[in-house]
């Protein structure tokens, strides 16, 4: 998400750096390619105006010219004014004084209403909430058949009308619902609304009556990134039918410009609360504008990958890893296998170096990076026996050709993975003796 906006704006600051001073033709030339770039984004030109306003006022401000480095000045400028846009602070979820509290879905259909539902459920629960789903989207006929599926795979109860019962009212469904959850223990309730294809006044009418049904904590409006410009226009028509308290966002991983994320806040005055980036149940956040703002500006959000790993990883994987690196027995290729697992749980591996900062430079060799060269690394492993692994050094000629047949490689995949091995042993091996190898200063340096 957001490529060209970031590599956009990664050029205009290189273009900057190595600058003493700033004069005003620079300023105003990077302000013109800030400009160009927020355009081609698709940002809403309000938007745009208003932006370039804030960034052209400050950097001919003191901070920028008594600045030892001005143009490190000016990027933070832009970082700060990006998270502004954005929203400013993360938008946590209102929980009520008394549960459950009530959260309902408003949106067009294939916004991915339903698929956020399950996502919604499935984040809640990882914190102890126990939600459950309400199908009031009772209009498409496999409606309520999908949101069941979704609740399946999210592991969260589903709300629904009793089959048979004729179509049922949407209104009651909700209504019902919530005296279901406050009876059976949920503390949440997430409620799915019918959408259509288009902004329709019927469909505002529904919305509205069930808002009104069920006095709903958190009204979030969901919407497709991918439709730019529209998501904004989309946005107003809700907000005049029905009102909302915030934004989700999805399909951000199909959206390389950007627009409907930078637009929305400003446009609507809501905040975006979650970012869906997939069609996962894991592809799914609070959005953070902070965070956002470093990965547009290429600076890396190693906070989310951070968090990341403390949700996948269960303390008895941690410790198991950490008693390999410190115990005093070789470091074998089981280790190796696990170490690799443990890091492909968090996901496919461009994502994660995407996440690491200056990486946006890199991104073409990241994307050419593929999740089959280490499923065959895998593979190899696997058809090691335990003997093997263990002592890789017995593995000679005629063990790597058995290898390689095993595990439909060549013998040169074999080899390769064998030496990186052999390197990986060595430099724990230092690390073990004490210190970071090539650390100066550590133990064992
Ligand atoms: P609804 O009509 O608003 O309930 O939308 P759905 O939840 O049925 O989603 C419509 C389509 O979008 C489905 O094919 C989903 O798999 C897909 N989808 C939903 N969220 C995302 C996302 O964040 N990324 C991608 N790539 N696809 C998504």
């Amino acid at each position: 998400m957001f490529e060209t906006l970031s590599d956009r704006l990664t050029s205009v600051f290189s273009s900057l750096r190595g600058k003493g001073r700033l004069s005003e033709e620079d300023i105003n030339a990077t302000a013109r390619e800030i400009r160009l770039a927020l355009l081609e984004a698709d940002v809403a030109l309000p938007v745009v105006r208003e932006f370039i306003a804030r960034i052209k006022e400050r950097a001919r401000g003191e901070e920028v010219s008594k600045a030892l480095n001005p143009a490190q000045q000016v990027i933070r400028i832009v970082n700060e004014e990006l998270v502004e846009i954005l929203g400013g602070e993360t938008r946590q979820v209102r929980f009520a004084k008394n549960p459950p509290t009530v959260i309902m879905l408003a949106g067009l259909q294939g916004a991915g209403k339903t698929t956020l539902a399950g996502k919604l459920a499935k984040w809640l629960a990882a914190d102890r909430n126990t939600p459950l789903l309400v199908a009031a989207d009772l209009q498409r006929p496999n409606a309520v058949t999908q949101l069941q599926v979704v609740g399946e795979r999210a592991g969260t109860p589903v709300f629904a009308p009793e089959p048979g019962n004729g179509v049922g009212d949407p209104v009651e469904v909700a209504r019902a619902s919530v005296e279901h959850a406050r009876r059976n223990n949920h503390n949440v309730v997430i409620i799915d609304t019918a959408g259509r294809l288009g902004v329709d006044t019927e469909m505002m009418r529904q919305a509205a009556d069930i808002r009104d049904a069920v006095s709903p904590d958190e009204i979030l409006f969901v919407v497709d990134a991918m439709i730019g410009q529209d998501a904004v226009n989309t946005a107003q028509a809700f907000l005049d039918g029905v009102g909302y308290d915030a934004v989700a966002l999805t399909k951000l991983d199909g959206d390389a410009r950007g627009g409907a994320a930078l637009s929305i806040r400003h446009i609507t005055g809501r905040p975006i609360m979650f970012a869906s980036t997939g069609e996962k149940l894991e592809d799914f956040d609070l959005f953070h504008p902070d965070r956002m703002a470093s990965r547009i500006l290429d600076m890396g959000d190693v906070l989310t990958l951070i968090e990341q790993a403390q949700r996948t990883f269960d303390e008895a994987e941690v410790e198991k890893m950490a008693s390999t690196m410190a115990s005093d027995d070789d470091f074998t290729l089981d280790d190796f296998l696990q170490q690799m697992s443990m890091v492909r749980k968090l996901g496919p591996i461009g994502n994660l170096l995407g996440m690491m900062p200056g990486m946006g430079q890199m991104r073409d060799q990241i994307d050419n990076i593929d999740d089959k060269d280490l499923d065959r690394i895998q593979a190899i492993i696997q058809s090691m026996t335990p003997g093997e692994r263990a002592h890789p050094k017995t593995i000679n000629g005629s063990r790597r050709l058995r290898i390689a047949n095993g595990s439909g490689t060549q013998v040169s995949d074999v080899n390769g993975l064998v030496t990186r091995f052999f390197e990986a042993q060595k430099m724990m091996r230092k690390m073990k003796n004490g210190g970071m190898p090539g650390m100066p200063g550590m133990p064992g340096a």
